[in-house]
């Protein structure tokens, strides 16, 4: 018979993260852009006892455990506040992404039947705009003091922050409760159809932060810097808001201004030695760098995830500029990282180009993950390397329900997540594409991303991406869309060559359309739907 274990049940809670740091590391520094401009830098003290006053304010203003409360908001230290006074006081924090159409907005600011919102005044606008639509909002408070709330105008009179928590005490007894409680609500773009919320519980967030900070995973600890560039409206930033606070690591937030020159002067300024984001993010940083002549004096590490990174990329970013790529894998259902492509010993040895292979694959599932490939009929593929099918999930931090779904969204207890992918005999997982965007030409997959990939390697290639356009004979081709860098030529036949010699034969595209840019939607992803409707017509033989 099984034994039960003699130890102590404490439960992990996201209060406990903060109350550890506040402890432990009272002196490290929060650093954070204002959304109004200048820098400001907090100790993780001052952060905790804001974050005790905002979750006073919060029940001075009658919300109760299990109450929504919203936030449309920057990377910034009032944003981290919220993150700890909302979910510690066992309420459901509800990251909004403001780059959703308005209507979505309305749409899950309803289903999430959010108490109060939280915004930045640079969403003012959207805010006073979508307000009188969300009946259960009781009040809208803006993430500044009184002297940076925007101009008056409109229907909404927001609080300033600042006057919500002034006069409350710096304590408050966090309560205790059961670790599988929500803590976070965080929904899909929702690119087809309504987008669905995944309520993250404090116990997947706990276990998830502490994973993160692992020395093959992100590597945190009190010696580094950590800039967070990949949102904290999306997927917790990748919870490293919360594994920050486990491994004691000082934070750098961003606020708005995510363009390459203002991301370079910050990680120079405050010597950031990790970093995370989309790879259109690094696109831009390395423009900025590579145009100044410019180089990086204490960035070491960056993770990048939520489309594929280019070869190329991972190339200039380690071989030019000595920063090492760990390119990872997950979705808003995975909460945060589930698979990381990091070197081992043994593959530092190897020669950059194969390096560089490895890192362009999404790499192996973290400790609490598990991952299968399988076809249509439900069967696991072999991990060969080259059998592929729908990549199915599940582990410690992956959804299993909607929220306010019905049924499971799970199939025998495995998330099926869309994307088609191999695994390798050595676990290495590699996207191959979305079920949506993967090219059926003539019974055959074509991978859109590994065209992406190999297109962008041309020189004179600032981004590409490929669509299937409907064919009469072959069902589907590839369509190759374009944008050049600034100031480079490149015609279609120069491109098609270069590709030709890099893929095989089938696999060139059917025709090249240059654009000044991909229209890219609220995550960072370039928009294929936006694209197939613009363009995935009928090839015409032209
Ligand atoms: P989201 O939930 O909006 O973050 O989108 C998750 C989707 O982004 C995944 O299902 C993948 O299709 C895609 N994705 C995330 N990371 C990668 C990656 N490293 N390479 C390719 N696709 C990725």
């Amino acid at each position: 018979m099984l034994k039960p274990g003699l130890m102590m049940d404490r439960p992990l809670l996201i209060s406990g993260l903060l109350e550890h740091s506040a402890a432990q590391n009272a002196t490290q520094e929060v650093v954070s852009r204002e959304t109004h401009g200048p820098t400001v830098r907090l100790s993780i003290a001052q952060i905790a006892r804001r974050a005790r006053q905002l979750a006073n304010a919060l029940r001075g203003l009658g919300l109760q455990p299990g109450d929504a409360v919203a936030s449309i908001a920057w990377n910034n230290h009032r944003h981290l506040e919220a993150y700890y006074a909302v979910s510690g006081s066992g309420m459901v924090m509800h990251t909004c992404n403001p780059r959703l159409h308005p209507e979505q907005l309305v749409y899950i600011l309803n289903h999430a039947e959010d108490r109060v919102v939280l915004f930045d005044s640079t969403f003012a606008p959207l805010v006073q705009a979508i307000a009188d639509k969300c009946p259960h909002v009781k009040a809208w408070v803006c993430l500044s003091d009184a002297e940076h709330l925007p101009a008056a105008g409109g229907a909404v009179k927001p609080l300033a922050y600042e006057d919500l928590i002034a006069h409350q005490p710096d304590t408050f007894d966090w309560p205790e409760f059961d670790e599988k409680t929500g803590a976070v609500l965080c929904y899909t773009s929702g690119t087809t159809g309504n987008p669905k919320g995944v309520l993250y519980s404090h116990r997947a967030i706990v276990l998830n932060a502490t994973t993160a900070c692992l020395p093959d995973v992100l590597g945190l600890s009190t010696r580094e810097s950590v800039l967070p560039v990949v949102p904290m409206f999306h997927i917790n930033a990748w919870c490293i808001p919360y594994a920050a606070m486990v491994a004691g690591a000082r934070i750098v937030l961003p606020g708005p201004r995510l363009d390459g020159a203002s991301l370079y002067e910050l990680m120079e300024s405050e010597k950031v030695t990790i970093s995370a984001g989309v790879p259109t993010i690094w696109m831009g940083l390395l423009q900025h760098v590579e145009q100044g002549g410019l180089r990086f004096s204490t960035m070491r590490l960056t993770a990048v995830g939520g489309s594929a990174m280019p070869r190329a990329l991972i190339e200039k970013f380690n071989d030019v500029y000595g920063v090492e790529v760990r390119h990872g894998w997950g979705m808003t259902e995975t909460a945060a990282i589930a698979t990381l492509s990091n070197l081992s010993a043994a593959d530092w040895e190897k020669p950059a180009e194969e390096r560089h292979a490895l890192v362009a694959r999404q790499g192996k599932v973290v400790s609490g993950i598990e991952i299968k490939v399988v076809d249509e009929m439900g069967t696991t593929l072999p991990r060969d390397g080259t059998s592929q099918g729908e990549l199915m999930v599940r582990g410690q931090w992956i959804v299993e329900r909607y929220y306010k779904a019905e049924r499971t969204a799970l199939v025998d207890g495995w998330f099926p997540t869309g994307d088609i992918a191999t695994i390798a005999p050595d676990g290495v997982m590699t996207i191959r594409d979305r079920t949506k965007d993967v090219i059926k030409s003539g019974g055959e997959w074509i991978s859109s991303i590994d065209l992406e990939n190999a297109a962008a390697g041309h020189p004179a290639v600032a981004q590409a991406a490929v669509i299937g356009i409907k064919h009469p004979k072959w069902d589907e081709r590839p369509l190759l869309l374009l944008v050049r860098k600034p100031g480079a030529a490149l015609e279609k036949d120069e491109i098609l060559g270069f590709l030709a010699e890099r893929v095989a034969k089938w696999w060139v595209p059917e025709d090249v359309v240059f654009l000044d840019a991909l229209p890219v939607g609220g995550t960072g992803k370039v928009q294929k739907n936006e694209l197939r409707k613009r363009y995935g017509g009928v090839f015409s033989g032209a």
